[in-house]
């Protein structure tokens, strides 16, 4: 797996989308340190993982030598979790309870220190999915961001594998229009094209870079 073509073809593809200027967020969970080395090195800047324990154990070390690089948390981030979250990630997708809220703002208060949030939404309404129910987005957007104060960029979903991507993205966007927002996390290595007909401004691509995961 030669990683720097995959994500560079991929840029190429992005230039000549509908979105020209979406970011890729390089999704390297479960590959090693040695694995990423290369994307580092040739200047790649975006990198998600979903586990706050592997992301400490393999990112200071790298964030160390690449100080410009910044860490994506897209997984389900559980509220015993969120404070070492919070240290370590410059973003998290995965905002979608109050309770989780009500952490991450207390640590801002008490650090001084902002992130950068994405709101997830339970898109397809599957039961067993994270993110925020359609029906309670926009007020708990209006918890996080004006009463809580978060920096919410934008709106992030991991739509279901229906045949319905078009629509699901086209709600994401539609929604992040309404609300104000500029960011939209959306589109994975399956789906990225979809998601970029709809302004998807950052792409979490897992495999189509780094390979197949075990
Ligand atoms: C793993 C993962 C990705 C990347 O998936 P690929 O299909 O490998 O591109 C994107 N988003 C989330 C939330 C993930 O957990």
């Amino acid at each position: 797996m030669n990683t720097i073509n995959n994500y560079l073809s991929i840029v190429e593809y992005i230039k000549n989308s509908e979105s020209s200027n979406a970011k890729i967020i390089s999704v390297s969970k479960t590959f090693s340190e040695e694995k990423i080395l290369p994307l580092l090195k040739n200047g790649s800047i975006h990198f998600g993982e979903n586990k706050v324990q592997e992301a400490q154990t393999k990112w200071p070390i790298l964030k160390n030598k690449f100080p410009q690089a910044k860490l994506h948390m897209i997984g389900k981030l559980q509220s015993n979790k969120a404070k070492k979250a919070f240290e370590i990630f410059d973003y998290i997708h995965s905002l979608d309870n109050e309770k989780l809220a009500d952490i991450l703002s207390k640590e801002e208060i008490k650090t001084g220190k902002k992130i950068i949030y994405f709101i997830q939404v339970n898109v397809g309404m599957e039961n067993q999915k994270s993110g925020i129910e359609k029906k309670f987005l926009k007020d708990f957007f209006n918890y996080c961001a004006n009463e809580k104060k978060l920096n919410v960029v934008g709106l992030m979903a991991i739509p279901p594998n229906d045949g319905n991507e078009d629509k699901h993205f086209k709600y994401l966007y539609d929604a992040n229009e309404s609300l104000g927002l500029k960011e939209l996390s959306m589109g994975m290595s399956a789906d990225f094209k979809i998601a970029l007909k709809y302004k998807a401004t950052f792409l979490r691509i897992g495999s189509l870079i780094f390979g197949n995961r075990n």
